[in-house]
């Protein structure tokens, strides 16, 4: 008899949140079923897309390539006018593994998971698949259950990333909105469970990405009891409790994992302006760009239109958006979580490129806060960050912001640090969870690298045989303009 397995995905989840939301009885349940949690670390970046991935096969993003939903062709500085849209690594999943060794699978709304392949089971991708494609959901029997299936927040008419904060009543809507559409999905998933287990499934990975919608809104209420959004706050997670146990009931696993792909903190409360930092530490040569004393863009900020504001953000660029000019000599990357990517411009000698990289590390081991603390708390070449042959395709640089520089910069330039205003009260954070609801191997920290491999063990199945991917698989063409909407309606494109 082959072990039942259930994987229980929810994105954004990390051990510190899932300790306050067990205390405040939000998880009656679930809190009950994983007692002890322990850290999951995210990859760098701590995002949804190249997490899951590795999630799924195992792989450093350095090896399967994805790195956010968009791919960045080598030699192209970010960012370039055409970005193709990742839809999946090109590697094995977990799932299709266990497919081929005869075991049927039940797969929920797993991110950049499409297209899916023919498995003994069901298949419905997440996010990156194209809304409404006839072949995100697998088998057709499949789709004829999903009908109602809302795939994620911009059908229930939710921005994650503007930069006005919503008023009370807006937050209050969106909550509701939020709530109706995690019922949706525990609905779906119930439905598919169902199906699964009268068909023999015995590997369910069952992914909720709607807590990371949750948990950029409502991070603030998570912790303010007297919020007037509380009560209904702790209301989505016990609805999440239910929902759950009713899919665990009706899968009947002998073994269940928890897993995240990164935590959530804090949103940060100032970015940094890297363009203007490189540019005054002498690597990014200027380039035409608006220049306004920071309080008079702190005013106009507040009195421009969102779709203003839009352009306004792309040219005062800082770390929390994509950001510089294309014709510079750098180009500068967001990664999710303390990290920012640089990527020196294609066509430079080696030698130019040695004498860059050494003037960028000493220029950021020499930025320092009032307390003399360092505002970086590593720089770090690619090959220190990642392992693999995609190395070409990521930034040659990574630079860690220290933890909660913003508060303490005092005598830096004001200029540097632009104040944040967003939507978004948290923010993504490399600590993710894993826990499961019988004792875990003993390991002193575990990566989402290991997840496939801990599943693969539990089933009987081998590792993964992963030879070096091609590539991640890019949307056609046709596909992509549909889906670009989408993630604009999300507030991922400006
Ligand atoms: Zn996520």
């Amino acid at each position: 008899m082959t072990t039942r397995v259930f994987v229980l995905g929810l994105d954004g989840m990390s051990p510190a949140l899932w300790q306050r939301l067990s205390g405040l009885d939000a998880l009656p349940y679930l809190g009950r079923l994983f007692r002890h949690t322990t850290t999951l670390r995210s990859t760098v970046p701590a995002h949804t897309a190249p997490a899951w991935t590795s999630i799924a096969t195992g792989l450093d993003p350095g090896a399967h390539g994805v790195l956010g939903f968009w791919h960045r062709p080598t030699g192209l500085p970010w960012p370039f006018s055409k970005r193709p849209l990742v839809t999946r690594a090109r590697a094995p999943f977990l799932w299709e593994v266990a497919s081929q060794h005869g075991i049927g699978v039940g797969v929920f709304n797993y991110p950049l998971s499409y297209p899916p392949t023919p498995v003994k089971g069901y298949w419905v991708c997440g996010l990156n698949a194209p809304q409404r494609a006839r072949d995100a959901i697998y088998p057709a029997s499949a789709a004829l259950l999903l009908d109602d299936f809302k795939t994620d927040a911009d059908e229930v008419g939710i921005n994650l990333f503007g930069s006005r904060p919503l008023t009370n009543r807006q937050r209050q809507r969106a909550l509701r909105a939020l709530t109706e559409l995690l019922q949706n999905h525990l609905t779906c998933g119930r439905r598919l469970i169902a199906q699964g287990v009268a068909e023999g499934v015995h590997l369910f990975v069952h992914v909720l990405t709607v807590t990371d919608r949750f948990l950029h809104l409502f991070w603030d209420v998570l912790h303010a009891p007297n919020h007037p959004l509380f009560e209904p706050a702790m209301a989505f997670w016990q609805a999440l409790d239910a929902g759950v146990s009713a899919w665990l009931e009706a899968a009947q696993p002998d073994v269940v994992f928890l897993v995240s792909d990164h935590g959530f903190a804090d949103s940060p409360r100032f970015a940094l302006n890297l363009d203007l930092w490189l540019t005054q530490a002498g690597l990014l040569p200027r380039a035409a760009r608006l220049s306004l004393p920071v309080a008079l863009k702190v005013a106009l900020k507040s009195l421009l239109p969102e779709c203003v504001q839009r352009v306004w953000r792309h040219r005062a660029s800082s770390v929390l958006r994509h950001s510089t000019a294309a014709h510079a000599m750098f180009s500068i990357e967001v990664l999710y979580g303390p990290w920012v990517g640089v990527t020196f411009s294609p066509g430079l000698g080696a030698r130019e490129r040695t004498r860059l990289s050494e003037r960028l590390s000493q220029a950021a081991e020499a930025l320092l806060t009032e307390q003399g603390t360092r505002v970086f708390r590593a720089v770090q070449p690619a090959a220190e960050v990642w392992q693999g042959s995609r190395l070409p395709h990521l930034p040659d640089w990574v630079l860690t912001l220290s933890e909660g520089f913003g508060g303490a910069v005092g005598s830096l330039d004001p200029r540097l640090f632009i104040p944040v205003r967003s939507v978004r009260t948290g923010d993504h954070h490399p600590d993710g969870v894993l826990a499961a609801a019988q004792p875990l191997p003993e390991r002193t920290c575990w990566h989402v690298r290991d997840v496939a491999e801990l599943v693969c063990n539990t089933l009987g199945l081998p590792r993964i045989e992963s030879s070096e991917p091609d590539g991640p698989a890019l949307l056609a063409e046709h596909d992509a303009q549909a889906l670009t909407q989408r993630l604009r309606r999300l507030g991922y494109l400006e």
